[in-house]
């Protein structure tokens, strides 16, 4: 068995003890599994493995709980788009991450899998934070950052209220998508819609922003109609006036269950006084991973931007 597998097996093994003897569902019981690791209840299976490793298992433990009891916001961004998210925030940051590390918000941090895939990607050169209005899902977010040894402060909270966040250097978010229930909050942004509910995922958009020091980058996983709600306009403006759009990026469909659940990567850069907007946003289609040669043209095509741009 692969180290990976014999994680999985051992937190799944436990959980499912728990699930039977105790009654709680498989996702506490997961949870209980990882606590009673932290707390030395039990002897840890993962010590020699590698974050990767370890953060694979837990990922696939927690699926198989969100699976069971499919709550609508217990979502976790897959591996793939997190390795894409990845790679930019390499690619935009690569001569500050040669000598200092960067800092890094997660506004919807969910059970951390996104954020610690960009973090264990980067190779220990980021210090995080990342917000949660979901009890359970920061929970597992907070037991998953202390296996894999990553510096990450968690706050459980609505991230759309004020945060005790300093700026950061970069923004990664796989935004929720929906209207914003508390309309009194929302009268605080420029995006606050008038005539209807406002759009949460506009409101993460302008509180990342909020967030992010003059001349930082955010990238986000957005819904691949973004830009045709009627929202929209609202949204145009506000991004001008705000911030450079650098890169617009889709991704292949056969990632996401329907068209309605298609994504695609939106890269923002605050506005800075000493910079300027890109000369051309990249505008580009990540094609389907297991074509090697059009990835590797798509590839390419980044590289040959970003030394124009
Ligand atoms: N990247 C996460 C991961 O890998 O697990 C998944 C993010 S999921 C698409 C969006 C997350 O936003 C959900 O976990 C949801 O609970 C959270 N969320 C929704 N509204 C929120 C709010 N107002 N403040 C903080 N988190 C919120």
């Amino acid at each position: 068995m692969e180290k990976f597998e014999q994680i999985f097996s051992f937190i799944n093994d436990k959980a499912e003890k728990y699930e039977k003897d105790e009654g709680m569902s498989f996702l506490d019981g997961v949870l209980q599994a990882l606590e009673d690791v932290l707390d030395e209840k039990e002897s840890w299976i993962g010590k020699e493995a590698t974050k990767e490793e370890v953060r694979k298992a837990v990922q696939i433990a927690i699926l198989k709980g969100m699976r069971k009891t499919s709550q609508p916001n217990h979502q976790m961004t897959p591996d793939t788009l997190g390795l894409l998210v990845g790679y930019f925030v390499e690619q935009f940051f690569e001569d500050q991450l040669k000598n200092n590390p960067i800092s890094m918000l997660d506004p919807a941090v969910g059970t951390g899998n996104l954020l610690f895939t960009v973090m264990n990607l980067l190779n220990d050169k980021v210090s995080a934070t990342g917000i949660e209005v979901d009890e359970l899902l920061i929970r597992l977010a907070a037991d998953t950052a202390e296996l894999l040894e990553q510096p990450v402060l968690l706050y459980h909270q609505d991230a759309l209220q004020k945060m005790l966040v300093d700026p950061v250097d970069a923004v990664i978010c796989d935004l929720p998508v929906g209207y914003y229930p508390n309309e009194e909050v929302a009268l605080d942004y420029e995006l606050c819609a008038h005539d209807e509910m406002s759009y949460a995922h506009h409101l993460f958009i302008e509180q990342s922003i909020n967030y992010t020091k003059d001349g930082g980058y955010l990238f986000f996983l957005i819904p691949a109609n973004l830009f045709e709600s009627n929202q929209a306009k609202q949204l145009q403006k506000y991004l001008k006036k705000h911030a450079w759009i650098q890169a617009v990026i889709q991704l292949p469909e056969n990632l996401f269950a329907s068209k309605a659940h298609e994504k695609s990567i939106l890269i923002l850069q605050k506005q800075s006084k000493e910079l300027r907007a890109p000369r051309e946003v990249l505008l580009a289609k990540v094609p389907a991973m297991s074509n090697k040669e059009a990835l590797s043209m798509f590839f390419e095509k980044v590289q040959m931007w970003k030394e124009n741009k």
